[in-house]
């Protein structure tokens, strides 16, 4: 079961305009912007601006409306990024302690412009 969401949380007070964000793009559901802490050349979050704790909950939860404008606005990000050729690019999320999820709000990563190594490593 998905945790109780916190309004709190640091992608939620970038939502309410608290904390300042390097926006790539935002939509009537639907914000993007630049990773702080980029780990390739491009590293953009895409959220929706409800309030949805992890990927599983949105998939299940969010409204036709907000399903299509977030994934509508993460294709137009990749094309904006000169991500659609091919080189390609990544676009994961991460979920819970085993998932090692930072910031309890759903977010997807996208990056690209360098190769970018296997998914998991072995440890
Ligand atoms: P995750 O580990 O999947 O929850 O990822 C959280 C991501 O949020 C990390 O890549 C952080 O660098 C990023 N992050 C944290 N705070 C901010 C912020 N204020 N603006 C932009 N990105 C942030």
């Amino acid at each position: 079961m998905t945790k109780a969401y916190d309004p709190n949380n640091i992608f939620a007070r970038i939502l309410r305009g608290e904390i300042p964000n390097k926006t790539v793009l935002e939509t009537p559901h639907t914000l993007a912007f630049h990773d702080i802490g980029p780990q390739a050349p491009v590293h953009v979050l895409v959220i929706p601006k409800g309030a949805y704790v992890d990927f599983a909950e949105f998939a299940a939860k969010a409204s036709a409306e907000e399903l299509v404008d977030f994934h509508r606005a993460c294709a137009q990000i990749c094309d904006m990024l000169g991500l659609t050729g091919p080189d390609g690019y990544r676009a994961i999320t991460n979920a819970g302690s085993h998932g090692m999820q930072e910031v309890p709000h759903y977010h997807l990563h996208i990056l690209g412009g360098r190769v970018l190594g296997r998914l998991v490593s072995p440890d």
